[in-house]
């Protein structure tokens, strides 16, 4: 990855760790799953909004670190108005990058700029967190998602 790219990566996670997008309750019908890490304290809800497979809505609350944060508001951007598939393909996707290394797809646009992720093994449940919850939410599983159980669901 070039400089400039990282630096445009990094911009992009601060960004959105400052100014989350989709910082919000939604209100009316909806399903919510929470996710712990608590290796690194992040804490979010996910809140989710289907429209017979269509994400309708989608937001979240919480605290964590920048990148926990700044991967939910990038997520919250990416999956509005995704089907149900669409969203486990991502998940899947964005999961390869961080926690794998793949290389990030065109097609992943600025979630892209979590793949510098990978490089700090530390934050790989940061970034993978909210992901966790709105696959969760999706499915109408687990209310809550930990990284690392007792409190929830195990995840990997
Ligand atoms: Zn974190």
């Amino acid at each position: 990855m070039s400089d400039e790219l990282n630096d445009l990566y990094q911009q992009v996670i601060i960004d959105h760790s400052r100014h989350p997008r989709n910082f919000r309750k939604i209100e009316g019908d909806h399903r919510e799953a929470r996710g712990n890490n608590p290796l690194c304290g992040d804490k979010i809800i996910v809140y989710l909004q289907m429209e017979n497979d269509i994400v309708k809505d989608v937001s979240f609350m919480g605290d964590g670190c920048a990148i926990s944060l700044a991967s939910a508001s990038m997520m919250t951007e990416a999956l509005k108005g995704k089907t149900k598939a669409d969203v486990e393909k991502l998940f899947g996707q964005v999961h390869d990058m961080v926690a794998k290394g793949t290389p990030a797809l065109d097609e992943l646009g600025k979630l892209g700029a979590l793949a510098g992720v990978n490089k700090f093994p530390m934050r790989v449940k940061c970034a993978i967190l909210a992901w966790h919850a709105v696959s969760a939410a999706v499915k109408g599983d687990a209310e809550i998602v930990s990284t690392e159980t007792e409190e929830g669901q195990k995840l990997s």
